[in-house]
């Protein structure tokens, strides 16, 4: 029987290589529902090839057109975060790969858990805001939660076999994206363009400004707390350029375990679907030959502030993490649109989590609330800066 997938986010980055693993494997895979936020055009072509049952657009405006783009396919359309949230719920799929970006990505994950679905992730900002009440929601549930995410899948695979003692920690590896070597004194000119230019990714344009900034580490960091249930103390991070060892696994024996490969997101995400199975696959091999050597060196905290800030809302804890995230979403979009300067997105941040109630143990209601009031006060702090400009 093929296994029954719903892909949210389907014409992103993530989702859109999803969906170009999938078609490799016609007699495997099946597609039920595919959601988008905004482009209704691409959409209606993936809906076209893949013939989901049906298809959801956030953005409720194109939701005629959509409809249009469908009739006499039989393929149902709807609109808006509650259909969404409907029709993930009332889907036959075994698993949802969520591959939403941001927080948008939280309560269609939830939905998808709470009526039984297995998730494949790639949102982590759902880990990072609402780790605890998704941890606990997944152990109710009885369904499972596998990471996409590269440096997690990594250590996903590292963990087959062994027991949660025996890690004495983990390391993420991180590539220190594109201003690896730049000053501090020219990180201030940074442009969005610049920015953008990842040496090893190609990504979707939030996550590649969080890879700039290395808040994408530092949500990384968040994330792997969850997903596999360990101290902060235990999680540290490397920079390693070339992006060939996606993580280590440190055991209490001194053995290390690595996985590695080459950075093409289409190994986890075929990953998540398959495991423990492995689907053979065309994609590039590594040849050692073309790499004299693997670099490592500790990430300088004081260039990359978000990453700094992301250790000590982990450490912190309730809702410091959803503040980070609200804050960060909200200044990474005010810097793409030219309001502020590249290092300002740490600054932002860092205003946000210092001026924002603390709650130790926040449910879902107070993280809705903290997440508005933390986009609030950075949206604030950016017209202030712009006001200084
Ligand atoms: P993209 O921006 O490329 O894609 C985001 C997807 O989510 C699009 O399909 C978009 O629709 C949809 N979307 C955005 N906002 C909403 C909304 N409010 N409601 C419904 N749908 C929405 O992002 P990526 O694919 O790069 O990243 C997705 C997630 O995966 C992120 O959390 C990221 O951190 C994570 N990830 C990504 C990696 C990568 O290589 N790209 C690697 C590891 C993790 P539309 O196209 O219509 O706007
Ligand atoms: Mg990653």
């Amino acid at each position: 029987m093929p296994q029954i997938i719903s892909l949210l986010g389907s014409t992103g980055s993530i989702g859109t290589q999803a969906l170009d693993v999938i078609s490799g494997y016609p007699d495997e895979f099946m597609v039920d529902v595919l959601t988008a936020g905004n482009n209704a055009g691409l959409l209606i072509k993936q809906a076209k090839q893949f013939h989901p049952r049906a298809v959801v657009i956030g953005n409720k405006a194109h939701l005629d057109n959509l409809k249009y783009g469908l009739r006499n396919t039989g393929i149902k359309a709807y609109a808006g975060d509650e259909e969404l949230e409907h029709v993930i719920s009332d889907s036959e799929s075994g698993v949802v790969l969520a591959a939403i970006v941001g927080y948008s990505g939280l309560k269609p994950v939830i939905a998808a858990i709470k009526s039984g679905k297995n998730v494949a992730l790639a949102n982590k900002e759902t880990l990072v805001v609402a780790g605890d009440i998704i941890t606990r929601l997944l152990s109710k549930k009885g369904t499972s939660l596998v990471p996409v995410d590269s440096e997690h899948s990594a250590i996903f695979q590292c963990l087959i076999g062994e027991e949660h003692d025996s890690i004495e920690k983990i390391t993420l590896t991180a590539s220190g994206g594109p201003f690896l070597n730049m000053s501090i004194d020219n990180l201030k000119k940074v442009k969005p363009a610049d920015a953008l230019r990842h040496p090893n990714w190609s990504m979707g344009d939030k996550i590649t400004i969080d890879s700039a900034t290395m808040m994408n580490k530092g949500l990384e960091v968040i994330e792997a707390k969850w997903l596999f249930d360990l101290r902060p103390d235990q999680i540290s991070v490397t920079i390693h350029p070339q992006s060939i060892i996606h993580s280590f696994v440190h055991f209490r024996d001194g053995s290390v375990k690595a996985q590695l490969g080459m950075p093409d997101m289409r190994v986890p995400i075929l990953y998540a679907l398959t495991h423990p199975r492995r689907f053979a696959t065309e994609l590039p091999r590594l040849d050692f030959r073309e790499y004299r050597s693997f670099t490592f060196s500790e990430p300088d905290m004081k260039k990359f502030r978000s990453l700094s800030l992301a250790f000590m809302a982990l450490d912190e804890g309730g809702n410091k993490p959803c503040i980070l995230n609200a804050a960060n979403e909200t200044a990474v979009r005010a810097f793409l649109s030219g309001e502020i300067g590249f290092l300002q997105i740490p600054e932002t941040v860092e205003y946000a989590l210092e001026n924002n109630l603390y709650l130790a143990a926040p449910d879902l209601e107070a993280l809705e609330v903290s997440d508005k009031q933390a986009r609030d006060t950075a949206r604030k702090y950016i017209n202030k800066l712009k006001k200084r400009k």
